[in-house]
């Protein structure tokens, strides 16, 4: 069976960082208002400490949700593939909280994806390490690394890449789980 690697925060799961900063702010930016990966970068730096201590007392993942075909489409892909869940936990703001963010995650992917054994979780700070030969991740520097086919599913940070620079590298661009599906399993 071919190793494939899926990430998981806007992947497979979807919107907690942005409902949370919202609540917190009492705001209501979309992805529209971003321009950077990282939703925190719409918080005021002078109170980016202060949303941090709450953000670490929440579980983000009560509030995401799931991406529309996610669950199903990978339930059917572990049927032909090896298939990891490949997650980056570490804060660089708040390294020692790592683990608790790291927690949340296995929690919720044990929760939503019993289908996929809990050896076949991976956490990770540089996921261009693991050798794997497919991949699917929403962030671009993610596809570095192994791999035969890259999947880099559409996001409002990643719109910017063109799509000849993609190619060059090996990339493939995906709207949804539906043509995921198609490309991997038809
Ligand atoms: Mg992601």
């Amino acid at each position: 069976m071919k190793k494939l690697m899926i990430d998981l925060d806007d992947t497979i799961c979807t919107d907690g960082y942005l409902k949370v900063l919202n609540e917190y702010f009492n705001t209501n930016y979309t992805y529209e208002d971003l321009d950077d990966y990282y939703v925190e970068s719409l918080v005021p730096d002078d109170r980016l400490d202060e949303y941090l201590d709450y953000f670490y007392t929440i579980n983000v993942y009560d509030y995401v949700d799931v991406v529309p075909n996610a669950i199903e489409v990978i339930e059917k892909l572990s049927k032909k593939y090896d298939v990891y869940i490949c997650s980056a936990y570490v804060d660089r703001r708040r390294p020692k909280l790592s683990g608790v963010a790291a927690t949340l995650k296995h929690n919720w992917i044990i929760d939503n994806l019993p289908f996929i054994d809990p050896k076949k979780i991976i956490f990770t700070g540089t996921k261009d390490v693991i050798a794997c030969d497919i991949k699917i991740d929403d962030k671009y520097s993610n596809l570095k690394g192994y791999g035969d086919v890259k999947l880099l599913l559409d996001a409002y940070h990643n719109r910017n890449y063109d799509e000849e620079k993609l190619k060059e590298r090996g990339i493939r661009r995906v709207k949804d789980w539906k043509e995921i599906e198609k490309i991997l399993l038809d």
